[in-house]
């Protein structure tokens, strides 16, 4: 039995391993529920599964519902005290969105936690402090976004000995391309927010689904893959692939091609990081290669989806770069979200910070967690 916490249990990812935890309960054990204001839904959550703590990051929400709950769990504040938390808790499930969710990354990290992680933006933000993490005490990231879920399980299909890295010809991300794969440039100067959160294949929490949109959401991922990989970015190729049935892959120094496959349902690989090393039967059905339509991969137009670019050139300017990128984003899709911008905006305005901010924010040195913090808030300014 794994006991598990999900910290942003009322999103998308949060409640669909919730979901897991209910379906599989001799596997797993729910602990903790966390999330921002939603009180109502991580009340219920602790209450059906006999979660032993709840609690709520926004101040006002979580006095309110120390007001209000009534039933068994302890409520707790997640950004103080929460020791008895970690130290009940075999996988910490990382669902918040945005870079908000660095604070129990690293908390987790520092107990020795194993971290399921959904919300890339901490490592693309934060790597080489969650590296440091991992190398100081003891920890362990497991990928839960399904690219990386799928290069994870490829990768174990290269077992040559050694440093699989020097077998791997490159890292393919694939890409549904999103509602505006087809649209012109000038299709996109007008796009609403509601197109741009009528995503074609997966349905997922607006912040993201704006990224998959204009293919920050892959830039964010190619950054992500070094993170967790560390091939080199010359070796992290994009694919768009509108079906979403191969959810990435890896191609071999010999020619040979290894990809995992499945339908586009976020448990699948949810299931994989909760599990492994281990496989257990699915309850969230099987993909019927017969009844798939034909699978189709192109190159990605950089041109169209500038902020694709924007990824690439961030990871290879280094240092605080990928943070400003990924704050600069996540506060430009705000402000698309409240219709004060366009869509064609969100570029133009990380591409801008990228410039303002990348060269006089460290002296080039080792980033620490402060520098990170410094550029994130400036970036968002
Ligand atoms: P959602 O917007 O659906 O859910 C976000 C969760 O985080 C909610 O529980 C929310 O609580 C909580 N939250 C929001 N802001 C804060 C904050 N400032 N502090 C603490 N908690 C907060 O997002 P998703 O589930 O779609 O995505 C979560 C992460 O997973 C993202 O990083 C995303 O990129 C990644 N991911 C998501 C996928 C998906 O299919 N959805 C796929 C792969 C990766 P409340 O409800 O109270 O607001």
């Amino acid at each position: 039995m794994k006991r598990i916490s999900i910290f942003g249990s009322t999103g998308s990812i949060g409640t669909q391993t919730f979901d897991i935890a209910e379906k599989y309960p001799d596997k797993f054990s729910l602990v903790a529920c966390f999330a921002n204001k939603n009180g109502s839904l991580v009340a219920q959550q602790a209450d059906k599964l006999g979660a032993g703590f709840i609690g709520l990051y926004d101040v006002d929400a979580l006095s309110e519902l120390k007001k209000t709950y009534r039933g068994k769990a302890v409520i707790c504040d997640p950004k103080g005290d929460i020791d008895e938390v970690f130290a009940n808790t075999d996988i910490v499930v990382v669902a918040i969105s945005g870079f908000a969710g660095i604070g129990v990354t690293l908390e987790a990290l520092k107990r020795g936690k194993i971290v399921a992680i959904a919300t890339k933006e901490v490592l693309v933000a934060a790597g080489d402090i969650v590296d440091e993490y991992i190398n100081e005490y003891g920890g362990k990231i497991i990928p839960v976004d399904s690219e990386h879920s799928a290069i994870w399980q490829c990768l174990e299909g290269i077992n040559c000995g050694g440093d699989y890295r020097d077998h791997v010809h490159r890292l393919i991300l694939t890409a549904s391309g999103g509602p505006f794969r087809t649209f012109t440039k000038e299709q996109m100067e007008n796009v609403t927010v509601e197109q741009a959160l009528k995503h074609p294949n997966w349905s997922m929490g607006a912040k993201i689904t704006v990224d998959s949109a204009s293919m920050m959401n892959k830039g964010l991922e190619v950054i992500e893959a070094e993170r967790l990989y560390k091939v080199g970015v010359d070796k992290i190729h994009v694919l768009v692939h509108p079906q979403s049935i191969v959810h990435s892959m890896v191609e071999c120094n010999d020619g040979n091609i290894i990809a995992q496959l499945g339908n586009a349902d976020m448990r699948h690989p949810i299931l994989y990081a909760l599990t492994y090393p281990d496989r257990v039967e699915t309850k969230f059905g099987r993909l019927d290669l017969t009844k798939a339509s034909a699978l189709t991969f192109e190159d990605p137009d950089m041109e169209r989806f500038p902020c694709l670019q924007l990824a690439y050139d961030a990871l290879r300017m280094g240092g605080v770069a990928p943070c400003v990128l990924n704050a600069a984003n996540e506060r430009a899709v705000e402000l698309f979200l409240k219709r004060e911008i366009k869509f064609t905006d969100i570029s133009k305005f990380v591409h801008g910070k990228l410039i303002e901010l990348c060269d006089n924010i460290t002296d080039g040195g080792k980033l620490t967690l402060d520098d990170i913090i410094r550029a994130d808030k400036a970036a968002r300014q």
